[in-house]
């Protein structure tokens, strides 16, 4: 049996913490880091996952939206340098909130700029699923969640509020 991977999950107020970005040369720990979180989503069965949910705030996600389990890549200090006017709304769910979900509003298509492994600078553009799953995981960098979004728009209010609460559940289970 595989060792079972545990994610970071909501409330947890680490979900809601920013990455930092990440220095090159790769050290030893970020490589194997990579590896675990190609481990853990495959495991999860997602097509994209974060390293803050991994419990690391570096700014990096992997992805695989094939579900082949060989198309992993990983992308690393990722920008996003352009993004269609064209937007489609649909309900997202995410590996860190199990049985919730957000109805959210991203753009069709996008470049985005990142580095690979090597610290090589790629810019690539990306449609539709793979666009969506990279808005996603760029939203995990800065602290956001897909289930944040009311009526596919991102409610800063929805977030304080659930501040509020996850720091008041904090308080308390402490206590
Ligand atoms: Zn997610």
């Amino acid at each position: 049996m595989p060792m079972y991977i545990e994610l970071v999950k909501y409330p947890d107020v680490f979900l809601r913490t920013k990455s930092n970005p990440v220095e090159f040369p790769l050290d030893e720990k970020t490589q194997r880091l990579i590896k675990w979180m190609y481990k853990a989503m495959y495991q999860h069965h997602g097509i994209g996952l974060a390293a803050i949910q991994v419990g690391y705030q570096k700014r990096m996600f992997v992805m695989d939206c094939t579900r082949s389990q060989t198309n992993e890549k990983v992308f690393i200090n990722p920008e996003i340098v352009e993004k269609s006017e064209e937007t489609l709304r649909d309900n997202e769910g995410c590996l860190s909130a199990p049985g919730k979900s957000g109805d959210v509003r991203r753009h069709i298509r996008i470049i985005l700029k990142y580095q690979d492994e090597n610290g090589k600078e790629e810019r690539k553009t990306f449609y539709n699923l793979e666009a969506r799953c990279i808005q996603h995981e760029m939203d995990h960098l800065d602290g956001k969640l897909c289930i944040d979004y009311e009526k596919g728009n991102y409610s800063r209010d929805k977030h304080k509020s659930q501040t509020m609460v996850e720091s008041d559940f904090r308080t308390k289970s402490d206590s």
